[in-house]
């Protein structure tokens, strides 16, 4: 970094606990070095001083009694970091290891890959380090209550609309929805991810899931290849990780992995997907319990023993940093091609470079997890419509809208001389539009 060096040294300076923040600050600058140096003109006007600093954040306590009626205290966030292309929209994370640096590096790449989908979507991230595990569905209820208690006073439906993202799901976001229309007495679209009945979108739920396997479906095609008769490993066992498994083996790809926060399940036969599903979305219990009813799968007991398992194809769907360099070697020494990011930075600095070095295929999360985040626009929409589209409709729109990233991102990646790198196609891409958006508005 040379152009960009005083800008990444002052955010170190300044945000110095935090690790990944400043993870997601350093690979988006780095790729920006290219821009910077055909507009002087946005150094001059602060335009890359002024991306890496949120314009907001939100920081509150959350009191709540839990089924002991013993007093619990937790924290909220709510990151605004961009709003040049149209309001704050991001997901709400609820997990013990939330903080602000992760909430911030999550709110930060939301900026680029919102704009990336090519909708007036500006960047923000919430959450709280409440943990929903083993908690009473009434506890679940009163914390998610008590946290919109405060945030509702910060949203809005051409504000800021918050939507699902780890330990929040469709439970969640209703309990959630309620206490908004309660305190605030009106129905909008204020949140998305929200149940059929009451504003929801066909096709959200599949969203980022199904969107991972279209991007990649695209970029594997440039390469004279397909999912068809791939082997493929999928970390995770949540929303996207289920529903990219789902598109994979309709796509004509074959699962043999999955995982969840304990360990991994190894079906060479091809995961049953109906009994994950059962698993995790219903009963809410242990991927372990898959071998119950295949006692011939394997369970191993790390997660991270997941890119152990031999595979053509790896979409991380699990968390951050969760496929780090001796995972990656391990995974490309197995005869791994190709690598989609589900989940949000799940491939740490080091890995990335390697995967690009070997030249592995590799889908960055900001363009290639986008099809979230593209159908809660979706679904802002019909709600300013007062009206709902067919499930056909909005899966064919998502597809388009993969599509246009995907030719968006390596074209940019060809425009700016490196051909095959997603990583700076994604960057530059998403950032020339904010940029533009943010120098017409002015100095503010
Ligand atoms: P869910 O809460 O539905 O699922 C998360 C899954 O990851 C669970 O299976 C969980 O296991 C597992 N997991 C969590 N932490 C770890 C860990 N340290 N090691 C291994 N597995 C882990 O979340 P989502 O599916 O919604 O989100 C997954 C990722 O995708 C996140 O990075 C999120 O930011 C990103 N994303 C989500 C979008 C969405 O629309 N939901 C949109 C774009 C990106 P367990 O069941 O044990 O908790």
């Amino acid at each position: 970094m040379e152009l960009l060096k005083s800008v990444y040294e002052k955010v170190c300076k300044q945000n110095p606990h935090e690790g990944e923040f400043l993870q997601a600050v350093e690979e988006v600058l780095e790729s920006l070095e290219v821009v910077a140096k055909y507009h002087p003109e946005w150094i001059e006007n602060g335009i890359f001083e002024r991306i890496v600093e949120p314009e907001r954040q939100i920081m509150f306590r959350i009191t709540w009694v839990d089924d002991q009626g013993k007093v619990q205290v937790n924290r909220g966030y709510r990151v605004q970091f961009n709003s040049a292309i149209g309001p704050y929209k991001g997901g709400l994370r609820f997990h013990p290891s939330v903080t602000l640096s992760v909430i911030k590096f999550l709110g930060f790449e939301q900026t680029f890959k919102n704009s990336l989908t090519g909708l007036p979507i500006g960047g923000g991230k919430g959450g709280s380090d409440f943990d929903p595990k083993n908690k009473s569905n009434h506890e679940i209820m009163r914390f998610c209550q008590n946290f919109m208690l405060e945030l509702q006073r910060h949203i809005g439906e051409n504000t800021d609309v918050p939507a699902g993202d780890i330990g929040v799901g469709g439970r969640e976001i209703g309990y959630l929805y309620g206490m908004y229309k309660k305190i605030q007495n009106v129905n909008t679209g204020v949140l998305t991810g929200k149940g059929l009945e009451f504003g929801g979108s066909l096709g959200r739920k599949e969203a980022t899931g199904y969107g991972l396997c279209y991007f990649m479906d695209e970029y594997l095609k440039d390469y004279q290849k397909t999912f068809k008769n791939m082997s493929v490993v999928i970390s995770g066992s949540g929303n996207v990780a289920i529903y990219a498994a789902e598109k994979v083996t309709e796509l004509g790809g074959k699962v043999v992995a999955m995982s969840d926060s304990q360990g991994v399940i190894y079906d060479i036969n091809g995961v049953d997907l109906s009994l994950i599903k059962q698993l995790k979305e219903v009963e809410r219990k242990r991927i372990s319990e898959y071998k119950e009813k295949y006692p011939n799968a394997i369970y191993y007991e790390n997660s991270k023993d997941i890119w152990k398992v031999k595979c053509d194809i790896a979409l991380p769907c699990a968390t951050q940093n969760e496929l780090d360099l001796e995972s990656a070697v391990t995974l490309i020494s197995n005869g791994c091609f190709a690598v989609g990011e589900g989940a949000n930075m799940p491939t740490t600095p080091e890995a990335v470079k390697y995967f690009i070095k070997n030249n592995i295929l590799y889908a960055p999360g900001k363009a290639a997890n986008a099809g979230g985040v593209a159908t809660s626009a979706l679904e802002m929409t019909q709600n300013s419509q007062r009206f709902s589209w067919s499930f056909e409709e909005v899966n064919q729109r998502l597809k388009e809208i993969m599509k246009n990233i995907y030719i968006n991102v390596s074209k940019t990646a060809e425009e700016y001389n490196v051909p095959g790198n997603m990583v700076v196609g994604a960057n530059v891409a998403g950032f020339i539009k904010v940029a533009k958006a943010m120098d017409a508005q002015g100095i503010i």
